[in-house]
């Protein structure tokens, strides 16, 4: 039901060179199962989930999408098709972090203008296997628990395809397992295209894995299974590559020739011992029968058309309390705007403001005046001299700390900072040096001279003796 023809995507980079994400492209694919695009990153993968979802254009070749060519699409159609038949699910999670895991369901139903029932959600998140995380927001889940609520969001709409891309990339692999076995289970009656890098999985959970270079597909092989023969009672052939032998069997004449037949032309390996048969068999993909995973070559004329099925538009639809939700939602995640609707209300309620405020206010007053009010009994100051975007300590004088002293009638004591590393936040901030990572442990921010006049004068004692040489601290 979904194919695509010699496609061809051509990206041009910011210095104008070319890059083929797809050269000549051509796939069908099955009603149902689940297929691996495998491939190195820069591949091409992500562009043929695209063009598969009707994301981005073609440069030339068509998509053919239950029997109707992409040459006779219309925007509408493109839409239509992706709001029908499709279910998207990405490397990051998609689902909405402020909603449960039971809304973020509630609202994809609403969104296809379908009733949010606690049958309909439930029934969404048990085909994931989460019904019990109903209640619990995203951020109680784990990584692979979140992506299945973004697989159980994708299947609100009942998609005949669903197309994944690296959906474990953030995962590790031990819960990536968990959304592999859930795709693999839709699959049965769903096409779960999943672009990946990790052969492993590609390998083990896929029925068909197409692998892609350059943009160009280099492989495409597909599952089937090799039933063990038996040769005897207790001898079975798998695949004609592995001899299954059980356990207290002798080998008879005949057998023995057999494997000397194989001897001749092939390595061997004799495992004996009961892990590394299971080993064996695990990597080999040998079930409990003996019966083995093999790859072959992918026969796409095996893969029929029904040509039953047409078009239905369902369009979307967002309730107002919900779209006033992810609208604050989506500010979160979109500072910038958020930033700048702040400076617009802040512009506005200073224009307000200034007028009365602007005559009355000396923020200096207002400064000592609040350190008095709330007993501020020890100060620290610096000097700052302020550019553009950037700020940088320079050094306060003698008669600086002379002024301070005086205006507010207190002591005050300077603190001497090293020379260098006052050169290395400057370097820091106007060159980012590589030299001042190397310095960076010198984290104390500077040093004050004491005598011990100081010290009886402020009531401590002094216990043991003050530095009498240059290179002695205290
Ligand atoms: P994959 O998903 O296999 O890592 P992609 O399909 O994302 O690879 O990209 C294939 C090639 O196309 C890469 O070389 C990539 O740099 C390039 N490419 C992808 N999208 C763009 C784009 N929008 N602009 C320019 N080049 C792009
Ligand atoms: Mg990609």
């Amino acid at each position: 039901m979904l194919e695509v023809k010699n496609i061809c995507k051509v990206y041009k980079t910011k210095d104008g060179k070319d890059v083929r994400a797809l050269d000549d492209v051509s796939l069908k694919f099955p009603k149902k199962g689940l297929v691996f695009i495998l491939g190195k990153s820069g591949s091409g993968k992500s562009t043929l989930l695209n063009m598969l979802g009707g994301l981005d254009k073609l440069d030339s070749g068509e998509i053919i999408i239950k029997g109707k060519s992409s040459k006779d699409f219309k925007q509408a159609d493109f839409d239509s098709y992706r709001n029908t038949y499709l279910g998207f699910i990405f490397q990051e999670y998609n689902i909405l972090n402020e909603f449960s895991v039971g809304a973020n369901i509630g609202l994809a139903l609403k969104l296809q203008g379908k009733k949010a029932t606690k049958e309909a959600i439930n029934d969404i998140l048990s085909q994931v296997d989460m019904l019990e995380y109903a209640q619990r927001k995203p951020n109680q889940l784990s990584g692979g628990q979140k992506q299945r609520v973004a697989i159980a969001r994708a299947l609100v709409k009942d998609p005949e395809i669903i197309l994944a891309d690296e959906p474990t990339g953030a995962l590790d692999s031990k819960t990536g397992i968990q959304v592999f076995d859930t795709l693999k289970e839709l699959s049965k009656n769903k096409l779960v295209i999943v672009v990946s890098h990790d052969r492993e999985f590609a390998e083990s959970y896929g029925d068909r894995v197409i692998e892609l270079k350059d943009g160009k597909v280099i492989s495409d092989i597909e599952k089937y299974i090799s039933p063990s023969s038996k040769k005897s009672e207790a001898i079975s052939i798998v695949d004609n590559k592995i001899i299954q032998i059980e356990k207290g069997y002798e080998l008879t004449q005949e057998d023995v020739l057999m494997i000397n037949e194989y001897l001749k032309q092939n390595n061997a390996i004799l495992c004996v011992d009961e892990k590394s048969n299971r080993d064996l068999k695990k990597f080999a993909r040998i079930d409990d029968f003996g019966n083995k995973e093999c790859f072959k070559d992918t026969d796409e004329n095996s893969i029929v058309f029904d040509e039953d099925s047409k078009f239905k538009l369902i369009k979307s639809r967002l309730p107002f309390k919900e779209s006033f939700k992810i609208g604050v939602s989506s500010l979160k995640n979109k500072p910038i705007r958020l930033i700048i609707s702040i400076i617009l209300s802040l512009v506005a309620f200073t224009l307000f403001g200034l007028a009365d405020t602007v005559n009355s206010y000396n923020k200096y007053d207002a400064t000592v005046k609040s350190l008095l009010d709330s007993n501020v009994s020890n100060i620290s100051f610096s000097k700052e001299r302020v550019f553009d975007d950037w700020s940088t300590d320079i050094l306060l004088s003698d008669s600086d700390i002379n002024t301070i002293s005086s205006k507010l009638n207190m002591d005050f004591q300077g603190v001497y900072t090293p020379k260098n590393e006052r050169y290395i936040h400057f370097g820091m901030n106007l060159y980012s040096q590589p030299e001042w990572e190397s310095l960076y442990y010198s984290s104390f921010k500077g040093f004050i001279e004491i005598d011990n006049d100081f010290l009886s004068s402020n009531g401590y004692n002094l216990v043991g003796q003050l530095p009498a040489s240059n290179e002695e601290i205290v």
